[in-house]
């Protein structure tokens, strides 16, 4: 299958490029960007037949099956509409769109269309969180009793530009890396948090956009969860760690692009290290949505998983500038 990219962005340069041409049988021919000589030079670097300015121009070529948009935020909606009015199968990245309600718009023309509609949660696919997930549903830490994630890092200099500085943009850590850990925690627990209560702060890095956030969310089963993120910390460590009233699960530097990172499995027979299967995220998430658009089962991260874990991070922004505990509204879906 053809693919066209949407956007000559730097996520599909460093990593979807290559997660499409591992699936057999599948190719990048087309790359859009608003600038005919940045997408032309683009093309040339990443072996990628064709550049265009025009949607349209990609998305008219009957060889194309599939475009994978990876524009900033506020474009994602308008050009995954075209994408599905044109019959493609879409990879969005993640968030979805500038709202949950647009998300849903866009989960409900994917359905009517009749295409597959997928959301970049690459962090599903990795096989340190598998492996952690395996267990749970193995009952090897019993009944889950609370869950905290620790995604604060330090920014890479490359990506300050519009996620510190344009909120139109869908600039800000919320957008970024809470709608990530909102879909790990939804993926780990099976459920989706009722409300939450937030904080956010314009540290060193914010341009108008918030560059931190902490939040706690009160999920159905009663499993208490609470969220670190932010752009602006040099010395951290990633983390994620489970309890249940078997066992914990203690994981160090998970909350990555990157098939890394140590788990702690602790039970009454001690602490033992967990191993895990060191494929790519997003080999296997592209692997996922190649056998979807095969009619063989489900993306990793569905439409509908890229609504839902929107709809958090909106909750978690709403709660953080309002101060108030804040209902979760998942639009329907
Ligand atoms: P980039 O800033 O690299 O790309 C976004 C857009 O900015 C591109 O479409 C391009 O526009 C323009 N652009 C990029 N580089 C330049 C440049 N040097 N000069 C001028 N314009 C440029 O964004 P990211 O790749 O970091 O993020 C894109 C999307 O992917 C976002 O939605 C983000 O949230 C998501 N993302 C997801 C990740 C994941 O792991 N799932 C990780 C990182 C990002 P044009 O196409 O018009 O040329």
């Amino acid at each position: 299958m053809d693919w066209g990219l949407i956007g000559a962005s730097t996520i599909a340069a460093e990593h979807m490029i290559g997660a499409i041409r591992a699936q057999k049988g599948h190719e990048v021919t087309s790359v859009l960007s608003s600038g005919a000589d940045r997408g032309a030079s683009y093309a040339a670097i990443h072996g990628i037949k064709t550049s265009t300015t025009s949607l349209e121009e990609i998305l008219a070529d009957d060889q194309i099956g599939a475009v994978y948009i990876s524009t900033t935020n506020e474009k994602h909606l308008s050009q995954a509409l075209a994408a599905f009015a044109a019959g493609k199968h879409v990879m969005c990245e993640k968030p979805l769109a500038m709202s949950a309600a647009d998300a849903a718009t866009m989960v409900k023309a994917a359905a009517e269309a009749g295409v597959v509609l997928g959301t970049n949660h690459h962090l599903r696919s990795a096989g340190t969180h598998l492996a952690m997930k395996q267990l749970i549903t193995d009952g090897v830490i019993g009944e889950v009793l609370s869950l905290r994630v620790f995604h604060a890092g330090l920014l890479p200099e490359h990506l300050r530009g519009w996620r510190l500085s344009d909120p139109a943009a869908g600039g800000g850590v919320i957008p970024d890396l809470v709608v990530h850990d909102a879909d790990t925690v939804r993926f780990y627990l099976d459920e989706d948090p009722k409300s939450v209560v937030a904080m956010e702060s314009h540290g060193s890095m914010s341009q108008g956009v918030e560059d931190g956030a902490m939040s706690v969310w009160k999920m159905p089963s009663g499993v208490q969860v609470m969220t670190h993120e932010s752009f602006t910390h040099p010395f951290s460590q990633s983390g994620l760690e489970i309890y249940g009233t078997k066992g914990s699960l203690v994981a160090r530097n998970v909350m990555t692009q990157l098939p890394v990172g140590e788990i702690t499995l602790t039970t009454a027979a001690g602490s033992q290290p967990v191993t895990y299967s060191d494929h790519g995220l997003y080999d296997r998430t592209m692997a996922q949505f190649a056998a979807a658009i095969d009619g063989k089962g489900q993306p990793s991260a569905t439409g509908v998983d890229g609504v839902k874990s929107l709809a958090v991070a909106e909750a978690v922004k709403q709660a953080a500038v309002s101060g108030q505990a804040t209902k979760v509204d998942y639009c329907g879906v």
